[in-house]
């Protein structure tokens, strides 16, 4: 094989209760798609033949060094508790060290069933598996910790959803997968001691400085508030935030029905199973704090003294919410040109939230507008605009500095629900134009271009796709 990947694995050295070694089910006819030369070359893989890249990242072909497995973990769907989950349609490969020195997974998505598949086929058609390739490498040029994207495979078999769609599968490269549903796999079973193991090994991959699982609690809670903060400084919508899709690194991970808000509405939603706004925009912050007491019930039984450790675990938990607020006045200071913090910029930020969504103002557009002078258009109440305007320019020190800060912080493209859209169905049809274009804009997202004047449009009323739904 000319295509090797320099395997350094670790997970699979955990015990074997941890997963199960599995390998890919073939595929007919696999074709690769789309390939992240950059990444691969961080991660210090030699490329090969097309045919090559084709059979190992659609799973035909394990390469060498790979060991490949499925990792079990249980979580929270929607609040209610499955004590089983793990990877239903994914298998570790195993794990690099980058040019960085940073421990990286590569995983396969949509390479057949395992164990944990349930009633799954352990397939993923090719919409979910676009849609992550561009939101996820967008999220990583947005500067917000996510899992990558290296590679997309047509697979040449159809899979069955509601309606036969091409299949595919997704090469994705994480930090890790350990999810607070990891945590919580070992917890529900009273397994100390893989609950202890799992705690090294997070805590050697992550927190090293990390003296106690109260100390790891911590550093996890400081990267979600951090990472949330930033999805909404973005008018991101996760769409799914299950225990199981929350990771122990801070990244982002599992794109599923995510989306970008056009029109700033708080509540708003997309995912189809979402009946009750679980996950809407504004309840992230509340949910994640929800999501990091999960993590921290299953961190109990590390500590020697139960009743302190809840007594400790407790605080921690009731300190997040203060710690997402100041993360997020600190994001939306930077949007608006702010490099130093003062007392009423809350208000300021939330005046300003306010009157965007009485006047349904575009989110990223307005900030766009902001950085460039030019966001009186945006409004209906110009009047109540100005008013707002003048205390904003009263407070801000030195526009110059300001201004560069802005342009380098709201973005001019974000990946808009309906061109991902549109790009599915050209890549369906065969035609992968959209895609690679869509890609290629979102690679420099704080630049304006010229020529993609219409990937920063908002959606015409005939163009709005008001729901999405999960990668199965
Ligand atoms: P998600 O919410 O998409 O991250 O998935 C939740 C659980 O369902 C995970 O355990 C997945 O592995 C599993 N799952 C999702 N889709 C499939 C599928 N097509 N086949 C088997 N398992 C799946
Ligand atoms: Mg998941």
């Amino acid at each position: 094989m000319t295509l090797q990947i320099p395997f350094d694995n670790s997970y699979a050295a955990l015990p074997p209760r941890f997963y199960t070694r599995q390998v890919a089910q073939p595929v007919s006819q696999p074709r690769l798609i789309a390939f992240n030369e950059a990444l691969a070359r961080d991660l210090g893989i030699a490329t090969g033949a097309p045919e090559e890249m084709a059979a190992v990242f659609a799973g035909n072909a394990v390469p060498d060094g790979a060991a490949p497995l499925a990792q079990v973990y249980a979580g929270h769907q929607f609040g209610g508790f499955s004590p089983q989950l793990g990877d239903g349609r994914a298998l570790l490969l195993g794990e690099v060290v980058d040019g960085q020195g940073r421990r990286r997974d590569i995983q396969l998505k949509g390479s057949g069933q395992t164990p944990y598949s349930r009633m799954g086929d352990g397939r993923a058609w090719l919409g979910p598996v676009l849609r992550e390739y561009l939101l996820s490498e967008a999220m990583h040029k947005l500067g917000v910790p996510t899992t990558r994207a290296l590679a997309a495979v047509l697979t040449g078999e159809t899979v069955y959803r509601e309606t036969p769609l091409p299949g595919a599968v997704l090469t994705r490269v994480a930090a890790s997968h350990i999810r607070v549903g990891t945590f919580q796999y070992f917890a529900a079973r009273r397994d100390v001691d893989g609950l202890q193991a799992l705690y090294v090994h997070t805590r050697a991959r992550h927190y090293p400085q990390a003296q106690t699982p109260a100390e790891l609690l911590e550093m996890v809670i400081a990267a979600q508030a951090r990472l949330v903060a930033k999805w909404l400084s973005l008018g991101f919508i996760h769409g799914v935030m299950n225990t199981d899709n929350t990771t122990l690194s801070g990244e982002t991970i599992d794109y599923g029905p995510a989306a970008y808000m056009d029109i700033y509405h708080p509540v708003t939603v997309y995912s189809s199973i979402d009946a009750h706004g679980r996950y809407a925009y504004d309840n992230q912050a509340n949910v994640i704090v929800w999501n990091m007491a999960q993590l921290a019930t299953a961190l109990v039984p590390l500590m020697p003294d139960t009743d302190s450790a809840i007594a400790k675990f407790t605080h921690a938990v009731h300190a997040m919410p203060a710690q997402i607020e100041a993360e997020r006045v600190a994001a939306f200071r930077a949007k608006l040109g702010l490099s130093d913090a003062k007392d009423g910029d809350a208000a300021l930020i939330d005046d300003l939230l306010a009157l965007m969504h009485a006047g349904q103002a575009d989110f990223t557009n307005t900030f766009r507008a902001l950085s460039h002078g030019n966001a009186r258009d945006q409004f209906t109440d110009r009047e109540a605009y100005d008013a707002w305007h003048a205390r904003w320019q009263a407070r801000l020190a030195s526009e110059d500095a300001a201004q560069a800060l802005m342009l380098a912080t709201n973005p001019a493209y974000i990946p808009r629900n309906h061109r991902v859209e549109e790009m599915i169905k050209a890549a369906v049809g065969g035609d992968m134009a959209p895609f690679e274009r869509l890609l290629r804009v979102l690679s420099d997202p704080f630049t304006d271009q010229p020529d993609a004047a219409d990937l920063a449009q908002p959606p015409l009323s005939h163009e709005v796709v008001a729901q999405t739904f999960c990668g199965t």
